[in-house]
């Protein structure tokens, strides 16, 4: 028997693709009876904070490159992901509602997936086989105990940003367009330069929530609070989230410009791009109603900090995920210290992928180093002291790309 631990982005991959092949899954959920901190419903696959899975461009993305590779081995996340894209630029950006509904109905329909409402405090020591795809707000107990089991656990801070109720946002003010190209997808609040250096006074004097073992240091580089950024530099938001460039109103161009997001189908929220915070709940609302256009905005989801565990796979998993010490126990999704979502789901879909060879009578493989799954999961398998990684073309030369076989050939290959 199999059992997955965690129906996120990695976990809902996992069941998936073994029980579409007819093999049975527990896939054990803590939510909602165990709260994860970050989380804000019971649905499968949340995403926790932008609805954006980042850029469809292949040629000259790294994250769309990855996409591009999942869609071709047949990911269920991306597939779904795609049924509910909402317009976004170049980006694959998701109704979170109507994505996450779909994947939680598909497995608790499927007959082959025994759903499990409760929280996996450790794994037996029975004959099955066990998936850790528990993610980065993994439960404090399970993480003592893979800590004690297999040591080497690691954190870092991760922040989600508000989301506003569309209705509330003052139309006279904000503007729609996207950057450098045609389009409506992004609502924009210009500032002028006075109104800027006023609210990022108000922003690096805000109140933030204290949080436990909290460090500067610790925080993910790529997705830092809007009040960190404020606090490096007078100009720092103006050259980060709130860049001007390629954005303007019949001609005239601002001196920064918050951008915001649809966040759903029918277009009644936004998301604040770049947004965000660990600052109080109040003084979210206040600084955010310093933005043009959102003086009246109506908060119907703040922005939260969160600390992200991950184990670090080098001496303790082998280059298939695969506990050294227990091979029945395999982890998948961030918890192995790939950052991002559908960092998560390719991490998700490669230990299905061996998972079913070895149901097979196979032996697991590695994938191409030359394919950017491949290089990824290379590199997140066997650095030494890793920092969590995404896709990007550090990691893989763009131009030395190769072609991934397809799921078939690799289930097939000797
Ligand atoms: C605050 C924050 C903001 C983020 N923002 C972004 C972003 O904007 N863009 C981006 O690409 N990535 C973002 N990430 C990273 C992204 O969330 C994760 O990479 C992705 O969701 C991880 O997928 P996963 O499947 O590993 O974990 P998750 O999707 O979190 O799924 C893990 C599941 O395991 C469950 N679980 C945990 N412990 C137990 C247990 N003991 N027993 C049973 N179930 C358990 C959880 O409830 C959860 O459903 C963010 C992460 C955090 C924490």
């Amino acid at each position: 028997m199999i059992h997955v631990v965690g129906a996120g982005l990695a976990g809902s991959e996992i069941a998936f693709q073994l029980s579409n092949r007819g093999y049975d899954v527990f896939l054990h959920e803590m939510r909602p009876t165990v709260e994860s901190g970050v989380h804000k419903s019971a649905k499968f696959a949340e995403l926790v904070c932008s609805n954006s899975l980042k850029s469809l461009d292949a040629s000259r993305n790294a994250s769309g490159l990855l996409k591009k590779e999942l869609e071709k081995l047949g990911s269920f996340v991306l597939k779904v992901a795609r049924k509910h894209s909402i317009p976004g630029g170049r980006a694959l950006v998701v109704d979170r509602e109507a994505f996450s509904e779909e994947i939680t109905e598909t497995l608790e329909s499927s007959p082959h997936v025994v759903v499990k409402r409760e929280e996996v405090k450790s794994i037996p020591r029975d004959e099955d086989i066990w998936v850790i795809a528990s993610g980065p707000a993994t439960s404090d107990e399970l993480y003592k105990w893979l800590e004690k089991e297999f040591g080497k656990g690691a954190h870092f801070f991760d922040a989600v940003a508000p989301v506003v109720l569309a209705e509330s946002i003052d139309m006279s003010k904000a503007f729609f367009a996207n950057r450098y190209e045609e389009g409506k997808d992004y609502l924009n609040c210009p500032m002028e330069k006075e109104e800027y250096i006023a609210f990022r006074e108000a922003l690096i004097h805000a109140e933030v929530l204290p949080i436990e073992g909290f460090d500067r240091k610790l925080l993910f580089s790529r997705c830092q609070p809007i009040e960190e950024i404020a606090r490096s530099g007078v100009d720092a938001m103006r050259y980060g989230p709130l860049r001007p460039v390629g954005l303007s109103k019949n001609g005239k161009r601002y001196y920064a410009v918050v951008q915001l997001r649809r966040d759903n189908s029918v277009g009644s929220l936004y998301n604040l791009v770049g947004f965000q915070t660990r600052l109080k709940w109040p003084e979210q609302e206040r600084i955010i109603h310093m933005i043009p256009g959102l003086e009246r905005a109506k908060v119907v989801r703040y922005g939260v900090m969160h600390a992200n565990v991950y184990l670090e796979p080098f001496g303790i998993m082998d280059n298939y995920f695969r506990a050294k010490k227990d091979k029945r126990i395999f982890f998948a999704g961030q918890i192995t210290g790939v950052e991002g979502y559908v960092e998560s789901v390719a991490s998700g879909f490669f230990v299905a992928l061996n998972l079913i060879r070895i149901l097979n009578g196979k032996k697991p493989i590695t994938l191409p180093k030359k394919t950017m799954i491949g290089a990824l999961l290379d590199y997140v398998s066997r650095t030494p002291n890793l920092n969590p990684m995404y896709a990007n073309f550090g990691l893989l030369k763009k131009d030395e790309a190769e072609e991934l076989p397809s799921f078939e050939e690799l289930l097939l290959e000797d």
